[in-house]
């Protein structure tokens, strides 16, 4: 897509530090890592987020982004990733072309997410379960 900077970068047109290409996904170093070798992953077809990208390009996606995880932990000699996708401006989206966020992760590192919970009261997750079942086809 002309004004998508991500496709821009895949394209050449724009730099980044590029960690692995294939045929179907690009992985460069995100500019505001988290921690350092935070990765993004994306598939080189344009799509906006986890809500349209075809099938075979999340396939692709993810084979990528195992075979990634794989390479950080042991290139960077870490102990872990996290693997995180932000689909849409509330859940954190910036750049609307479909990427995953492989962070690696060391023991104590500081970095903290998701700390709050909101628990179920007088057995509401049934419903929320089959809310959610009703609308997948
Ligand atoms: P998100 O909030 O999930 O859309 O994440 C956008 C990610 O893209 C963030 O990690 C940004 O730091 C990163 N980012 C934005 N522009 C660039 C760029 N030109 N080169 C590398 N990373 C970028
Ligand atoms: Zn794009």
């Amino acid at each position: 897509m002309d004004d998508c900077i991500f496709c821009k970068i895949i394209k050449g047109d724009l730099p980044c530090t590029k960690v692995y290409e294939d045929e179907n996904v690009f992985a460069f170093l995100s500019i505001e890592p988290n921690n350092q070798g935070h990765t993004l992953v994306l598939p080189k077809n344009h799509s906006r987020n986890i809500l349209d990208v075809t099938e075979r390009d999340i396939e692709t996606l993810f084979l990528g982004v195992q075979k990634i995880s794989k390479a950080i932990i042991s290139g960077l000699s870490v102990s872990g990733v996290n693997v995180i996708m932000n689909n849409e401006p509330e859940a954190g989206q910036a750049v609307f072309h479909s990427h995953v966020h492989i962070i690696p992760r060391i023991k104590d590192d500081g970095l903290h997410g998701w700390e709050r919970r909101t628990p179920y009261q007088n057995g509401e997750e049934i419903m929320i379960a089959d809310k959610i079942f009703r609308e997948i086809h």
